[in-house]
Parts: structure tokens; sequence; C-alpha cells
């Protein structure tokens, strides 16, 4: 590692802050030795403030209906090979029931922006999930909804919002996304969550079709800025049936470079080590934990819909993805030295 990058490390631990081309420079200085020292660093930083826990989160996948057509995702809604489904409340509380049942405390809503989901059903659903469980924390992932509409959702009793940012650069927002959605209404969700009183979740994939050096220094600044406290970094993965089906997916190891330097730029973010990590590369779980990732999100989703639930293309849901395995995980995580527990994990306010 040269001088150079060793010094813009050590600046970013002490400080937990770097201008973009300090960035870019980190990026671009990446060596197998950088790498390890990042690591090293990001991990006695999520030891001072999580110790060896690693925060579990069900996952439960509402929806594959999506009024979106973002390029990059299998379930947009030109995809005329999407086999869709959605679950209703009874689908949602009992996975919910049996979450609760294996030691979750945190149960996450995702899905495609689907209108079904209505304030009220939605309302309706959390607001029971938190009546039958009211230690749990509730997040959701539906995207981009009204200000009101999320303050709805919150009212209802949900805690956590996740809402990527996908890229911080404009102009590569619209080589990824139709052109009504823009990077402006994205920043705008995001900070109306925030102020609403969500914990609140941005980022990004690694690798995504156009994604330059320059655009990932901007994200690493932006996610430095916005002080998330949830962060989701996965590698792009290509799906079939997009027009993205050509493109390669984004590298393992580049991702879990980045989230130990999103480690050391929000130390007490919540991060996940995703499953497009663990699809990618075997053992990619257990590597993004040891980069300084300190959640995963097993598969809650009723076992009939999890592979209709297709983002990208071999997408793990079973084995220690899935929630019934949760013996399984605790076994993989515990075999590097880390221990799942279940707590419900929220982010220490900073
Ligand atoms: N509709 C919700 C949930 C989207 S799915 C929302 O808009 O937030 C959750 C995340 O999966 C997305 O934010 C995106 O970053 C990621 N994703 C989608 N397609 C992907 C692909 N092909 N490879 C890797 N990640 C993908």
């Amino acid at each position: 590692m040269n001088k150079k990058t060793k010094e813009i490390i050590d600046k970013l631990y002490t400080t937990s802050s770097l201008s973009e081309p300090e960035y870019l420079d980190l990026i671009e200085g990446r060596t197998g030795e950088a790498e390890e020292y990042l690591r090293s660093l990001a991990v006695s930083v999520r030891k001072k403030h999580y110790g060896n826990k690693v925060f579990i989160r069900g996952l439960i996948e509402i929806s594959n209906y999506c009024k979106n057509d973002c390029l990059y995702c299998g379930i947009r809604r030109s995809n005329r090979m999407c086999d869709r489904y959605r679950l209703t409340k009874d689908d949602i509380l009992s996975c919910a029931d049996t979450g609760y049942a294996l030691g979750f405390r945190t149960f996450v809503m995702q899905g495609g922006e689907d209108p079904y989901y209505t304030d009220e059903t939605m309302c309706d659903i959390i607001a029971e999930i938190k009546r039958r469980y009211p230690e749990c924390a509730v997040t959701l992932s539906l995207g981009e909804r009204s200000r009101e509409s999320y303050k709805r959702l919150f009212e209802a009793g949900a805690d956590r919002y996740l809402l990527r940012h996908e890229t911080a650069d404009s102009n590569h927002y619209s080589s990824l996304h139709p052109k009504e959605l823009t990077l402006e209404n994205r920043i705008k969700c995001l900070h109306e969550l925030k102020e609403i009183g969500f914990q609140t979740g941005c980022g990004f994939m690694v690798g995504s079709p156009y994604q330059t050096k320059e655009n990932i220094a901007k994200d690493l600044k932006f996610i430095e800025e916005f002080s998330p406290e949830m962060c989701g970094i996965g590698p792009f993965i290509p799906h079939k049936d997009t027009p993205f089906r050509d493109f390669t997916a984004g590298d393992a190891e580049l991702t879990c470079y980045l989230l130990s330097i999103v480690r050391l730029a929000v130390p007490t973010v919540l991060l996940p080590a995703t499953t497009a990590l663990g699809s990618i590369l075997e053992g990619g779980r257990e590597l993004g934990i040891l980069s300084g990732a300190n959640v995963v999100m097993p598969n809650l989703s009723p076992e009939d819909t999890r592979e209709k639930y297709s983002l990208y293309n071999n997408k793990l849901s079973t084995g220690a993805e899935s929630a019934e395995k949760l013996i399984l995980l605790k076994e993989k995580i515990a075999s590097i030295g880390y221990e799942i527990v279940t707590e419900r994990g929220d982010a220490i306010r900073k």
C-alpha cells in the first residue's frame, strides 16, 4: 500500500470524513494490503460500538408487483416473465408469527411499489404486528411515497425505512432508471424519512452498469454526509429478463472494501452483509461481516413466493439465507468469531 493511501485511511479512521477526491484516491489505491488494513480498522470500530454482535432481520417480501421500471430490477413492471404475487395481511402476520418464534425481533417488509398497499392497508398491518409484538421493530422498504404517507406509516408504528439512494450522481441515476424517476425525488424522500423520525437507510449497488469510480466516491461522500442509521451495499447482479442482462456482476472484494470504508465514515451504522453479496461469492456473507458489517437479513417470506421475488438471478433464499435455518447461520457466524443475537438492534443515536 502506498504512503498516500495509508494516510487517507488513517485520516478516515480518526475523523470519519474525507473529501470526494480522497474517497476516489482510496478506491483507486485499493490493493490487498489496503483492503486488509481498512478491514482491521473497520472491525475495531464496529467492535467498539457493537462488540461481536450480529443483528438479524426477518425479511418478508410482501409483493413483486411494481409500478416502476428500473432497468436493473427483475420485478420491473415491463418484465412479462415475472410471475406476480402479493401477500395478504394474514400471510404477512403468519410470517411474523413464524419469525417471532424463531427469535426475530425485527421484521422488514419489502416490496415493489405496489399501489395495492395503500396507507390504510399498510398502517393496519403495521399496527397489528406492533400489537402482537410490541417489543419488535418494524422496518419498511416500499420505495418512494409522499411525506404524508411516510408520516402515517411512522405513526402506525413503523420504526425504520430502507430506501437505497442507488447512486448519488444524477446522470448515472438516469442511466439506471426511467425518466419519471429522479435522484432529486429519491433524496427528498430520504430527508423526509429522517425528519419524520425513522431510522433511515440509504445505499447503492456496486458495479451497476455505467458506474465509474468517481460515482462511487460521490456515493461515499453522500453517505458520510447523510449519516444514515443503516446502509445497504451489495453487488449488482444481472437479471436475464431486464435490459441489463448482458452486464457483468459487481465485484465482491470491492463491495467488502466499500463496507469497510462506510464503517469508518459512519461508525455506528447498521450495515448488512447483503444477500446479493452472499449470492455472488461463497462465504460472501461472512466476508462482509469480517469487513465491518453487523447485520444479516434472512428470508422469512412464504417458501413458495421466494423464487418469485427475483430482483436478480441466482438470489440465495435457502440454507443459511432462510429464516428457518437460523441454526445454520448461527454456526457459520460463530465459526468466524461473531455472535447472532436476537435483540432488536436499534441504531445508536448520534
Ligand atoms: N421498491 C423498493 C425495494 C427495492 S428492492 C425500493 O424502491 O426501495 C431493494 C434493493 O434491491 C434495491 O434498492 C436495489 O438496490 C437492489 N436491487 C434491485 N435489483 C438488483 C440487481 N439486479 N442486483 C442487485 N441488487 C438489486
